[in-house]
């Protein structure tokens, strides 16, 4: 029997706002999204660390420091080493087992990586946000999709695992393009990603061609049905996905930061939803009027039942009674229908 439990995957995240950051992609307004203006001196990182082991279990959990908000290399090598030092004691101590950071493809190089190799750094997770250069060069981001898959196969080469995230709904993008850039992403040996639909917030240069009706932000249900088929092509492969939908900031939940486009707290909820909506379409078209019960993986459950119990109710509609039961012996994401 194997003893080894599945430990809980916790990340510490510490904003390394704007500063490092000489772009101005035209979505991001790096103050606002990561709620501080300022940016943190390294003293701040270790209580930042502390206050957060305080509330992780000891035992089985795998803990890494996450440097997120802007580009992590464009910093100085002085200060990168500051940052990724402030650490140490942490990692040396077992209680942190690694570090992950965000930056641009185009802060990549091997002189960068071999200063990030001296560290306990795991990931490295580029913002790829788009494998189309029409979409990157609309967007302001100053890099293109060679550039990224460069990036991508210089971090894999030096041994890091390597995260690319993408935005869904840019200007120029399409449901075609989005699904593309999500099998580039495979192709470039990503291991995880995260997904965001673009919204408009305040003061961004796209809040600008917003409201010259130069740029029509995503509907919420576009997003979702575009995420979904993004999720569709990562189910496929070996990528993680570690993240659907905005961190939902206080700017963002009172709306004082946010303008226009599909942001909902639960989007990856929704788009789970949707994804499980599809697979029940085949047994929708079947006869109606028998007892039906579901059997799926329990971490399919809830998503299974859909949010607010859509599916649920959307079964009820077409079946005299519907259960859903969870059965460890089903594969995630497939599901077992017995009629009564
Ligand atoms: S590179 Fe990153 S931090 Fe800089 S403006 Fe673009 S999204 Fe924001």
């Amino acid at each position: 029997m194997n003893t080894e439990q599945k430990k809980h995957h916790f990340t510490i995240p510490v904003f390394i706002p704007m500063e490092a950051c000489p772009f101005q992609c035209i979505f991001c307004d790096q103050d606002r999204i990561s709620g501080r203006t300022t940016i943190p001196e390294p003293v701040e990182v270790n209580s930042i660390i502390q206050r957060h082991l305080a509330t992780i279990p000891e035992k089985g959990s795998d803990i890494e420091v996450g440097f997120f908000g802007g580009t992590f290399t464009g910093l100085s090598p002085e200060k990168q080493k500051v940052y990724l030092e402030a650490v140490l004691p942490f990692t040396e101590s077992g209680r942190i087992a690694g570090i992950r950071l965000s930056t641009r493809p185009d802060f990549i190089s091997s002189r960068i990586l071999e200063l990030l190799g001296r560290y306990p750094v795991r990931t490295i997770e580029l913002g790829a946000q788009s494998m189309d250069d029409e979409v990157l060069r609309k967007s302001g981001r100053g890099h293109t999709s060679s550039q990224t898959r460069e990036a991508s196969a210089l971090i894999l080469a030096a041994g890091f695992s390597l995260g690319l995230q993408m935005m869904v709904g840019l200007p120029g993008d399409t449901e075609e393009k989005a699904v593309n850039t999500a099998k580039r992403i495979i192709e470039s040996g990503a291991s995880e990603t995260r997904i965001y639909p673009v919204i408009v917030i305040k003061g961004t240069p796209l809040e600008k061609l917003f409201r010259e009706g130069k740029y029509l932000p995503l509907e919420l249900d576009e997003a979702i049905q575009i995420t979904k088929d993004v999720v569709r092509v990562f189910d496929e492969s070996n990528v993680k996905i570690i993240r659907i939908g905005l961190h939902p900031s206080e700017g963002l939940l009172n709306r004082k930061e946010y303008i226009a486009g599909p942001f909902h707290v639960s989007f990856r909820e929704l788009v789970m939803t949707a994804l499980w909506t599809d697979r029940f379409r085949k047994i929708l078209e079947e006869k109606q009027g028998e007892s039906i019960g579901i059997r799926v993986n329990p971490a399919d459950l809830n998503p299974a039942i859909g949010y607010y119990g859509k599916n649920r109710k959307l079964l009820e509609k077409h079946f005299r009674s519907v259960k859903f039961l969870p059965d460890p012996e089903i594969k995630e994401k497939k599901f077992h229908a017995d009629r009564h």
